[in-house]
């Protein structure tokens, strides 16, 4: 139990928005398990070669319910897990400690260290976020071997977990029952536990400054809003806290009548509220939490993690069930067009190398250049189409002529499905994201082109502030660079609103989910806002309480 019953505060980066009281649980310093003197190479390397044959099976069954519960991007991690259970340089090092004399747990953690070591060393911040996942899978084969770890027994009370890094595999597995919100010395926003804890809807506080197993037990308030921990809140806290948890229960329940309300402003505007999403399992949430329609399908996440690529049959299937599950939806299901390349690889494209692949060939340049890859996906599209309202949305625009070519396309392959008596919905919507300065200060004449745009504010963000949305370090030019872009969401606006009544904006990058813009999105011009599943509430909440 902590000693010391001094109020004080850490702070670091929040991830998500709500404050919650639990009592500090380290898992820091984890027990070293019990010393083992080898038994003999034969033996040892037998045990670790069924331990890590249990480890995978174990792994496969958790991205199987991670791909469930939060979809393909969040069960990435196990795909990810797998591979490194898989590889060679992680068994031969085991097997090497091994015939040294070392234990299987010594030789596996020995190991694990090893290899950690080295992704830690790289450049790359995804690749050296893989440091986590090691560490992870080294520590699973251990626990394997030597019949699991002790789990300490809770007194009841909700918990905040404090480590040094939690591993994706930890944070999947939160008894969300218990844990009621979870703090780390390390990570990053962009990491796979981040991107967890938001589609877990679990406050978080990451590179939160350190402190010591001492406070372990001691009551704490996570507040990931004010992206602070106080440790031994003050009475005073305790009160206020307590009062935002009674608002807060309120206002879920408040929220959940929501999801059959429209996002209408006070003064009568209506906004078209749509989800993001990247799978049919997210597209069920989104469902469920009452999305008028999808206003982002990010196709390209039925692509990644495999080896090979998905055909026109089963890119078909996924179109069609999202169409059909939205049909009796008022907005459309808009599925973006392939959008690969800068951090998002397909290694089955066997792309060149590129020295600046964010300005490179990614977007709707990569499939403009592989038409069979590109017609592939506009049939399985159109095809869906015949299912419920759906439209087509080509990501990186920069200028007219990548649209015009893609209507020809579009074009063509509706002429062959009419030859083969396929049906499609003749009259499907073509839209574009602006990512790209360009595609913004150009919009009223890429508007002749088009139906409709979304603005990729994570893109544009990037493009405009010449920021790599990736780069952690860049994270200070955040709150300078809204205003750059707000203006060039307006004069996008402008254009695309003077060229045709009809013709109308979305928002579907992070911007769209940050309640502080919702105001100022709406006044710029957007029309519809489209955000991750767990956001949807929050915002129509948002738009309804505007005047
Ligand atoms: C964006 O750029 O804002 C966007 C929605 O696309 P993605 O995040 O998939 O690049
Ligand atoms: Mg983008």
């Amino acid at each position: 139990m902590n000693s010391i019953a001094k109020p004080s505060l850490f702070r670091g980066i929040g991830i998500g928005e709500t404050a919650v009281y639990g009592k500090i649980r380290f898992i820091g310093e984890k027990k070293p398990a019990p010393e083992r003197k080898s038994r003999g190479a034969a033996a040892e390397k037998r045990e670790f070669d069924a331990a890590l044959t249990q480890a995978r099976a174990e792994t496969s069954a958790l991205y199987r319910k991670t791909l469930a519960a939060a979809g393909k991007e969040a069960a990435s991690i196990f795909e990810i897990h797998e591979m490194l259970l898989c590889d060679p340089d992680f068994i031969d090092l085991v097997h090497s400690g091994i015939s040294k004399g070392l234990s299987a747990p010594d030789a596996v953690r020995e190991a694990g260290e090893s290899l950690a070591g080295i992704f830690e060393g790289l450049e790359d911040e995804y690749l050296s976020a893989r440091a986590a996942d090691m560490r992870d899978i080294s520590s699973r084969v251990c626990s394997i071997i030597t019949g699991g770890e002790d789990e300490r027994e809770g007194d009841g009370s909700p918990e905040i977990i404090v480590c040094r890094d939690l591993t994706p595999g930890d944070t999947v597995k939160l008894d969300t029952e218990r844990v009621a919100g979870f703090v780390t010395f390390a990570g990053s926003v962009n990491s796979h536990t981040a991107i967890l804890a938001r589609a877990m809807d679990i406050p978080a506080l990451i590179r939160a400054e350190e402190f010591g197993p001492e406070l372990d037990g001691a009551p704490a308030i996570l507040d990931a809003q004010a992206a602070s921990l106080s440790v031994n809140p003050t009475p005073e806290e305790m009160l206020k806290l307590a009062e935002s948890l009674q608002r807060r229960e309120a206002e879920r329940s408040r929220l959940r009548t929501l999801a059959a309300l429209p996002a209408v402003t006070k003064s009568g505007r209506r906004i078209a509220l749509y989800a993001n999403i990247g799978s049919t399992a997210e597209a069920e949430a989104a469902y469920r939490a009452g999305a008028e329609g999808i206003g982002l399908f990010r196709s390209e996440f039925l692509f990644i993690g495999r080896d090979d690529l998905p055909g026109e049959e089963e890119q078909f299937e996924a179109y069609r069930d999202v169409a059909s599950l939205f049909a009796d939806r008022a907005g459309p299901v808009v599925i973006r067009t392939l959008d690969i390349g800068a951090d998002k690889s397909l290694p089955a494209l066997r792309l060149d190398a590129e020295e600046n692949p964010a300005l490179g060939m990614r977007g709707i340049r990569l499939c403009l250049s592989r038409p069979e890859l590109f017609r592939t996906q506009i049939r399985a599209i159109l095809r869906a189409s015949a299912y419920g309202k759906t439209a087509i949305m080509l990501p990186m625009i920069t200028c007219s002529d990548e649209i015009a070519r893609t209507k020809r396309i579009i074009s063509e392959e509706k002429n062959r499905l009419r030859f083969e008596e396929v049906a499609f919905d003749e009259s499907i919507g073509l839209g574009i994201m602006i990512e790209t300065p360009a595609a913004a200060i150009m919009a009223h004449e890429l508007a002749r082109e088009c139906d409709f745009f979304s603005v990729g504010t994570n893109d544009l963000f990037q493009y405009t502030l010449a920021a790599d949305r990736q780069n952690h370090r860049l994270a200070y030019l955040e709150e300078g660079g809204v205003e750059p872009v707000m203006r060039l969401i307006k004069l996008a606006s402008e254009g695309i609103h003077s060229a045709g009544e009809d013709k109308w904006l979305g928002i579907c990058g992070e911007m769209a989910a940050d309640v502080k813009l919702t105001e100022t999105l709406l006044a710029a011009g957007a029309d519809e806002l489209s955000v991750s599943p767990p956001y949807l509430s929050r915002i129509k909440d948002r738009v309804r309480g505007i005047d």
